[in-house]
């Protein structure tokens, strides 16, 4: 019994240890990933769904490994948070959308705006007040080109002095976003507490949403609700023309996906984009 109580726990903490090795040695090599310049941002196009026109993009973040690889942020974002880099990683992107949009603007595509997802630990702690007006005033952007994606969960547990933070943040125009909205909690007061411009229908009603009837109800009811609290939908994983029409039926006003593009690197996100006439 004992032979084979040691051979369990050793079975057992040689599992553990390697993944928390890997964890570890993932955690290390993301700190040195910004200043080797490994991370970059994609931009995936928001496109008025009535008229086709792109009128910003989401910057999302892109891990370059030397040796790995592309790594997916659904991997390393966690890790970022568990090990409070996310402070860093996200004062990072921060700076580079901002700075990118304001490139934009320079070139000529003076109305696209820009949208960073934040994450709940890097908007908790260090700042994040004066980190956006900081990377805003540092890149001579306003804050109506700037959104900020935020969560249901984030905005749940939100203390007042940081609601009054981010009621300052808003008042330099930059806009709030419920990123993935359906899928958090059906507690809404969060609506009424907070300005909260734009609802992002969460991609698992949106994908194939045509001849879903539950979907279409969920999506239907979403965008009845924003309208009469004069809130702004975008559809999020729209990867079909049939889902974008029927969206335009629904009353939906942006759609983001496959359907118009993936996420770019900058240059490519640019060829997109039609010059105003
Ligand atoms: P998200 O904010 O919900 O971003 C949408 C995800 O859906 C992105 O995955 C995007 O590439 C993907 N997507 C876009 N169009 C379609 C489509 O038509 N169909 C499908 N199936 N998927 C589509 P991605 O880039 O892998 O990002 C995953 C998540 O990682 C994001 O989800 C976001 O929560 C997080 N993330 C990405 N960048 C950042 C960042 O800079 N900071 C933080 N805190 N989180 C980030
Ligand atoms: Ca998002
Ligand atoms: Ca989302
Ligand atoms: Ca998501």
């Amino acid at each position: 019994a004992k032979e084979r109580g040691r051979n369990n726990y050793c079975f057992f903490s040689e599992d553990m240890n390697q993944s928390a090795q890997e964890v570890l040695q993932l955690q290390l090599e993301l700190r040195q990933a910004i200043g080797a310049g490994q991370l970059a941002l994609h931009y995936q196009p928001k496109v008025e769904l009535k008229s086709g026109r792109i009128t910003g993009a989401e910057a999302l973040l892109r891990w370059e490994h030397a040796s790995r690889g592309f790594i997916a942020p659904d991997i390393f974002i966690p890790l970022a948070e568990r090990s409070g880099l996310i402070i860093e990683l996200g004062d990072w992107v921060l700076k580079e959308a901002v700075r990118q949009c304001r490139r934009w603007h320079l070139m000529g595509f003076d109305w696209l705006t820009m949208a960073i997802n934040v994450s709940s630990i890097q908007f908790k702690r260090g700042h994040f007040e004066l980190a956006v007006m900081e990377a805003l005033d540092n890149a001579s952007l306003e804050g109506r080109f700037l959104e900020l994606e935020l969560t249901e969960s984030l905005l749940l547990d939100v203390q007042p002095a940081l609601q009054q933070s981010l009621a300052s943040i808003q008042d330099k125009g930059v806009g709030l976003s419920i990123d993935d909205f359906g899928t958090g909690y059906s507690n809404l007061g969060y609506l009424k507490r907070f300005r909260v411009s734009v609802l992002k229908i969460d991609k698992s009603f949106v994908t194939n949403l045509a001849g879903n009837s539950q979907n279409e109800a969920i999506v239907q009811a979403i965008i009845q609700m924003a309208q009469s609290l004069k809130i702004g939908t975008v559809a999020e994983g729209v990867e079909d023309g049939q889902t974008a029409a029927k969206l335009i039926d629904m009353g939906c006003e942006v759609g983001q996906g496959y359907h118009w593009s993936k996420p770019l690197p900058s240059a490519d996100f640019l060829r997109l984009i039609k010059p105003t006439a």
